[in-house]
């Protein structure tokens, strides 16, 4: 069965919410590019590789960038203490029960943030592959990471974070054959899904296919 519009007690509330975000995403995109800061939302599962792609994109552009990287948790601040170490600049976001971020929360981590000496900012979103599709940040541009390990059927699941994503990135290549999941057949879930998104395969361990990352996203 299928829920009818309509029939989900909150939808009235839910409308607001997702317009009163969009608003304040709008706001925080005109405060990102007054200063001339670019913002990439990172979406994806926990586990996905989210802050290791981070981590290995911070490593190879800091020399080139001013970065700074806004970090959603639950409640952790394994993320961020993992990013910190490359000397970057880190706000912590503890969501609580919240399973993504939200262009409110987004507004107060700049706050904290020197943007006049920041060129670059890395969101990593609440691990989850389905409430931060619905939710724009203001970022420039939204990155979905999935990870091999996630299995075969994780495109078709979560259809909506890739309409919404402007590049995918599959992770964790090097376990394909041991997990029996076949990366063809993921990327043309992806291109079903949304034919225009761009795809890239990495191994973030090693650092394979992250230049071709930074490539994509214009850096
Ligand atoms: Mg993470």
């Amino acid at each position: 069965m299928e829920a009818e519009e309509g029939e989900v007690f909150d939808i009235e509330l839910e409308q607001s919410l997702l317009e009163a975000n969009r608003r304040l995403a709008e706001q925080n995109r005109a405060l990102l590019d007054r200063y001339g800061v670019k913002a990439i939302d990172v979406m994806g599962s926990v586990g996905s590789g989210k802050t290791s792609l981070i981590a290995r994109m911070v490593e190879l552009l800091r020399d080139r960038y001013r970065i700074a990287y806004i970090a959603g948790d639950l409640t952790t601040t394994i993320d961020a203490d993992a990013i910190a170490r490359y000397g970057v600049p880190v706000v912590q976001i503890n969501t609580g029960k919240e399973c993504h971020l939200d262009a409110n929360l987004v507004a107060k981590a700049l706050k904290r943030l020197d943007l006049a000496s920041t060129d670059l900012i890395f969101i990593e979103n609440v691990g989850n592959l389905i409430c931060p599709a619905e939710f724009p940040l203001g970022s420039h541009q939204r990155l979905v990471v999935v990870s091999i390990t996630e299995g075969p059927y994780v495109v078709v699941k979560h259809p909506y974070i890739f309409m919404e994503a402007d590049l995918a990135v599959i992770n964790k290549i090097d376990l394909a054959e041991a997990m029996e999941v076949d990366v063809d057949k993921l990327e043309a879930d992806i291109r079903t899904v949304n034919p225009s998104l761009r795809t890239v395969r990495t191994c973030c361990r090693t650092g394979e296919g992250v230049e071709e990352v930074i490539k994509a996203l214009g850096l």
